[in-house]
């Protein structure tokens, strides 16, 4: 028999982490052989909440849950953990100063990530999902520096999986039959979803996305901005936000990277640039990426337009405000 993987959820009795919980419960995020033990961390004022999480999870009998840690302590909560998700974060009051949001995630983020950096498994996968997710994963990434930077990701499948769905919507075909559109840059409203590469299977093979919608204004604009306000559509909805969509890509991300993406299809993830596309190194930014045996890599030679181009560029230079306006809360 498999040896459990332990996942640590931050932010677990948060509206995502209880939608996410069952979920790799069952299998959803690393397969439904492979044991699990859950680690959920949050803080005191939802002590009594996370315990009330730890009880349901203990009630719904999972036959691939071996282990439940509920706590508040960030030490307990990492230790040996093989994936963390980061789910908790300071949320955007009413208000409120964007430095100020900064400000209380850069101190958050900067003492996850010693506490993973001296507690986890070596080899931890790290998946931000808090927003600005981007920037956390950063200021993770610079206060844990012995966690390889290639271990250290932000979610923007979600992004990505609300492209699929506008395609597969508006051409009324299955989603699994629409593959490789991409998310580029920041989880934010500045990203840039792109259907160029996209294509979608038919009778006669796999046949361009552009070609099929054949309304390029369509794709330049509606398409664009209902994929990026489309949290903001959620919220008016349900009057909060996405939750289980949000904590289904965030298995979907990690189920992929951990058993790789399917041959000739790719996803996209947050992750530290190394200069690929003319993105400035040293940003976490969203790219399309293949996995292979646990490992990411960015797609290379895809041919990037002009209206492409100023878009990529637009979403980077809002990570590198956010860089900085990060690193003048450090101070
Ligand atoms: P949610 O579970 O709804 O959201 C958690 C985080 O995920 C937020 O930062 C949210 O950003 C972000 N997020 C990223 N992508 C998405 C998306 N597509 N849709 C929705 N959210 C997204 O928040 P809750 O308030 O329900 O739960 C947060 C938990 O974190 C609480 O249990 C709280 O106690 C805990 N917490 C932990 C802290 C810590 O670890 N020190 C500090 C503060 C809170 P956005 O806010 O922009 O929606």
């Amino acid at each position: 028999a498999k040896q459990p993987v332990k996942v640590l959820v931050t932010g677990a009795a948060g509206q995502i982490g209880y939608a996410l919980v069952p979920m790799i419960a069952r299998g959803a995020m690393l397969g439904p052989d492979q044991p699990v033990i859950i680690h959920m961390l949050d803080i005191e004022p939802a002590a009594e909440a996370l315990n009330g999480v730890s009880m349901e999870l203990i009630d719904a009998a999972f036959p691939l849950l071996k282990g439940v840690v509920a706590t508040t302590d960030p030490v307990e909560a990492c230790k040996g953990v093989n994936i963390a998700i980061m789910v908790g974060g300071f949320p955007r009051k009413e208000g409120m100063e964007r430095k100020d949001v900064m400000s209380k995630n850069v101190s958050i983020y900067k003492a996850q990530a010693s506490a993973l950096e001296q507690h986890a498994a070596p080899g931890c996968k790290v998946l931000v999902v808090a927003n600005p997710a981007n920037t956390n994963a950063l200021i993770l990434k610079e206060f844990a520096p012995s966690i390889p930077e290639k271990n250290i990701t932000c979610l923007t499948r979600l992004d990505h999986n609300r492209a699929l769905g506008q395609i597969s919507e508006r051409l009324k075909v299955h989603v699994s039959d629409v593959k490789n559109v991409i998310i580029w840059g920041n989880h934010s409203s500045t990203q840039f979803p792109d259907v160029n590469h996209s294509t979608v299977k038919t009778g006669k093979g796999w046949k361009s996305v552009r070609e099929l919608v054949s309304d390029d204004k369509w794709l330049n604009t509606e398409f664009i901005t209902t994929v990026q306000q489309r949290g903001a559509a959620i919220i008016k909805a349900r009057k909060l936000s996405s939750a289980l969509s949000a904590a289904s890509a965030a298995c979907d991300h990690i189920h992929d990277w951990v058993l790789g993406t399917p041959k000739g299809t790719w996803v996209s993830m947050g992750v530290y640039s190394d200069g690929s596309y003319g993105i400035q190194p040293g940003l976490i930014y969203s790219f399309p990426v293949t996995c292979e045996k646990g490992n990411w890599s960015i797609v290379q030679g895809l041919k990037i337009d002009e209206f492409s181009r100023a878009k990529m560029d637009a979403t980077a230079r809002e990570l590198i405000e956010e860089k900085s306006l990060a690193y003048s809360c450090l101070n």
